[in-house]
């Protein structure tokens, strides 16, 4: 805890915001203040059905005395809240026998208004108790749980195999293992509502109430909002987690990143509530009581976005590389055991055109390249799949043929030297196939002239 004292008044509250949020308080925020005192923060509880307001003064010193136990009583009774209330005092060092006698006092009295004292040692023990970690003089987001990497049946190496087993003339038998490795994303499943209402001089002209639930990928640097696929994913294996092992993983996966969360949680809800804000925002047209028409932009304030919850897991993202002759494969998925959403598949692209195939892909032997209907074709000594970038070609009867070598090629040439002239003639089928016709039709216009048809 030695770190806190490095942290500002400021710092110090967003830390406790997220604190409480993880204690499980509700609506945790922080109140704007008027003076240069800071904010308060504000947050729920309930109680039998009830929800009570709870004010929380925060004071980063090192002690406090009754004055702020008293003021922050008084702004309990002051404070705008439709049920009870009560109040809590929170500070990195400690509180004198003043400030203690008048809060025992107000409870011991049954005041309405009772008032909580927590000092640098209860905070110690509370973020024990949450497992948050203090680091740089910041709390970042603590997660231990991951989606499953590895598809529980089918093995580590499972979904690569099996997107190799639609690739024509490729025996899976033949393929190596994989080259894998597992980066542990950090992700965060928010849930928030948008309660906003706006008014001109002609009443109410645009309302939004709303529940959001999305996936976060909390990268350090540039949050950013997973994609529907990677959503729903997550979302759907949220309760199927398993604590992240970081040495059995390990023996698993030839190599192991873990990303951590880099921010703090109030710094992505902060990130969430603007994004929420923009996606929020619509231009809405009203008629004036004067019959002229209006735009106007229509944002949401930052008090009428809160978010519910934030919870942390991580999700693998598995990339493999599968090396097959001269070429290596990526092959790239989001895993959640033995469901996956697929990132990068560099197994059904033809390495000649770079063009992704949802059609036949071919294998070839001869190199280890894996090509489009357009670049493979049948090498002309062993009938076998040959692409068009390794290949020795040589024209035969005035058509291109594929060799795997020039070996192969040699050969064929002796083979040809010594064929009959019909046979030579079917190493170009459309050409004799169109001599034939042409022949036909020359016999036919003959025929026609010298009056036989
Ligand atoms: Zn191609
Ligand atoms: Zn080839």
């Amino acid at each position: 805890m030695e770190l806190l004292d490095d942290l500002s008044g400021f710092q110090f509250e967003d830390l406790m915001e997220d604190v409480f949020r993880k204690l499980g308080y509700e609506n945790v925020r922080q109140a704007v203040k008027t003076a240069d005192e800071g904010r308060d923060i504000i947050m729920e509880e309930v109680v039998d059905g009830r929800r009570r307001a709870i004010i929380v003064e925060c004071k980063h010193t090192d002690s406090v005395g009754r004055p702020v136990v008293q003021k922050l009583h008084s702004a309990i009774a002051t404070f705008d809240f439709d049920g009870p209330k009560r109040g809590m005092v929170v500070t990195t060092g400690r509180f004198t026998s003043p400030a203690r006698e008048y809060a025992d006092r107000l409870r011991n009295n049954g005041d309405p208004y009772s008032i909580e004292l927590l000092d640098g040692t209860d905070l110690r023990d509370l973020s024990e108790d949450i497992g948050l970690d203090i680091y740089n003089g910041r709390i970042e987001v603590l997660c231990n749980e991951t989606l499953r990497p590895v598809d529980p049946t089918a093995g580590r190496d499972g979904p690569v195999l099996e997107a190799f087993r639609s690739i024509e003339n490729l025996d899976s038998r033949d393929l190596p293992t994989p080259w894998t490795s597992v980066t542990f994303e950090p992700v965060l499943s928010i849930t928030a509502r948008t309660d906003a209402t706006f008014e001109t001089s002609v009443g109410v002209i645009h309302q939004i109430n709303q529940q959001d639930a999305f996936l976060l990928h909390a990268d350090r640097q540039h949050p950013r909002v997973a994609d529907g696929a990677v959503g729903t994913l997550v979302q759907e294996n949220f309760s199927r987690t398993i604590d992240l092992d970081e040495p059995a993983m390990e023996e698993m996966f030839d190599e192991v990143d873990v990303n951590r969360f880099g921010q703090t949680e109030t710094e992505y809800k902060e990130w969430a509530i603007d994004r929420l804000r923009e996606h929020h925002t619509t231009t809405v047209e009203y008629t004036g009581d004067n019959n002229v028409t209006y735009t106007k932009e229509c944002t949401p304030n930052l008090s009428d976005v809160s978010v519910q919850s934030i919870e942390p897991v991580y999700v693998p993202e598995v990339r493999s590389s599968t090396s097959l002759g001269e070429y290596s494969y990526p092959f790239t998925y989001y895993a959640a055991g033995p469901s996956r959403v697929t990132v990068e598949d560099g197994i059904h692209r033809c390495v000649h055109c770079d063009s992704a195939q949802d059609g036949t892909c071919t294998y070839c032997e001869n190199c280890g390249s894996i090509n489009c209907k357009k670049h493979i074709k049948t090498e002309r000594l062993e009938q076998e799949p040959v692409c068009t970038g390794c290949a020795v070609t040589e024209r035969f009867f005035l058509r291109t043929k594929y060799f795997y070598d020039e070996e192969n090629r040699d050969e064929f040439r002796e083979e040809y030297a010594a064929m009959p002239a019909y046979e030579k003639a079917m190493e170009n089928p459309p050409l004799v196939g169109g001599s034939l016709v042409g022949a036909i039709a020359v016999v036919l216009l003959l025929a026609i002239q010298f009056g036989l048809l």
